[in-house]
């Protein structure tokens, strides 16, 4: 069945106690036992809703199971907290700013080896893994912000020969466009915040695995202990917004597919990232990697960061704020957002395509980078 099926019935949803089409909230902590069971269920380690957006996740990518939380870091922290001291990490050199971060001083703490890597250099990755034994291997595809695409069936099959699990932070590219199970990813990670609710108003995060194993089990754990699955009524408007993604991504890929060639020609802008460009230095793979498109998410270059800066003041349409995947189109200039220590381009202007015409993002463009009155 097609993902958009899938996702616009929540897998031929029916409320079992009403048979209306349309989940119900199940707020209940705890639960009676039945006859003569010894276990509870108990809201800390499920709930209804949360098994629900397990189930189409599951489907969606290919996974064995999955488990959802109260935030995609939260997801992150689950990994985490299923690695021992002492287990080697390779980590992408560009991974989304503030993972890099918090992964870093989970690591500095725990004792964790972390290695930044470019993992879209698989003759570095090699070197890198014939160095010591490694655990994990952590991944972005797209990056996070210049939508590098690192070749994930290569990467999985490198790992797995050296013993290495491979997880893909694939929370831009969303399960319409990129499915990282099907091409030997172990693990996927998204930040359900972003386009898999849509509509700005639920954090929200998912893991779905290939396998049901001890592993997978270690991050079942890490999430009852630290009580971060993802809470009944957050469920239920993750759902809701779920219903629309495959319409969603379709046209947010469209609009994002035009404007970054639009943005290409245009004489001010310097470099323009988005893997839907053939001059992407990631194209070709993209274009196998990728199904229906590439993804609402672009970033384009000026000359310094005060440029950066004075246009993303001047956006009438595009709102000028932080994140991705909502309904509106975000600007921003991602420096400035990251902080003092950004290795992000100083000139970098970041594009969240919203669901608004491509013709007034394109006018709203147009007027930032030639206004009206200005040579
Ligand atoms: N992964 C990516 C690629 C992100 O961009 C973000 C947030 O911006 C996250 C993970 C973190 O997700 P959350 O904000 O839901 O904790």
């Amino acid at each position: 069945m097609h993902a958009a099926t899938i996702l616009a019935q929540l897998d031929h949803v029916t409320d079992p106690s009403t048979g209306g089409l349309v989940p119900s909230i199940h707020p209940g902590v705890t639960h009676a036992r039945p006859g003569s069971a010894i276990a509870a269920g108990y809201a800390r380690s499920g709930n209804s809703g949360a098994a629900l957006v397990e189930s189409i996740l599951c489907q969606l990518e290919k996974g064995a199971a999955a488990a959802a939380f109260g935030a995609g870091a939260a997801a992150a922290q689950a990994v985490l907290a299923s690695l021992q001291p002492g287990d080697r990490v390779l980590v992408d050199t560009g991974l989304y700013y503030e993972f890099g971060r918090m992964i870093w001083a989970f690591a500095e703490r725990f004792g964790l080896d972390m290695v930044r890597v470019d993992l879209c250099d698989l003759e570095g990755v090699a070197r890198s893994m014939g160095v010591a034994a490694t655990r994990l291997v952590w991944a972005e595809c797209p990056s996070n912000p210049l939508w590098r695409v690192p070749d994930l069936a290569a990467l999985a099959a490198l790992a797995h020969r050296h013993g290495a699990r491979l997880l893909v932070d694939a929370t831009a590219a969303t399960p319409v466009h990129c499915r990282p199970l099907t091409l030997g990813a172990d693990l996927v990670l998204h930040s359900a915040t972003k386009y898999l609710n849509g509509h700005g108003d639920v954090v929200a995060g998912a893991l779905v695995a290939a396998a049901e194993d001890a592993w997978w089990r270690e991050m079942l754990t890490a999430r009852e202990m630290h009580g971060s699955i993802l809470p009944p009524f957050e469920a239920w408007l993750l759902l809701r917004g779920m219903r629309s993604l495959a319409l969603r991504m379709e046209r947010v890929s469209a609009t994002a597919q035009t404007l970054a060639g639009w943005l290409a020609r245009h004489p001010r802008v310097g470099k323009v990232h988005y893997p839907g460009l053939p001059q992407h230095p990631q194209h070709e793979l993209a274009c196998r990697q990728f199904r229906d498109g590439f993804g609402g998410m672009l970033s384009f270059e000026l000359g310094d960061a005060a440029e950066a800066i004075d246009l993303c003041a001047r956006a009438r349409i595009f709102r000028r704020s932080t994140s991705l995947g909502s309904p509106e189109s975000l600007i921003e200039h991602r420096r400035s957002t990251e902080g003092e220590r950004s290795d992000c381009p100083p000139g970098l202007v970041r594009l969240s395509v919203g669901l608004e015409h491509p013709d007034d993002l394109l006018a709203d463009l147009a007027e930032m980078l030639c206004p009206a009155g200005r040579p």
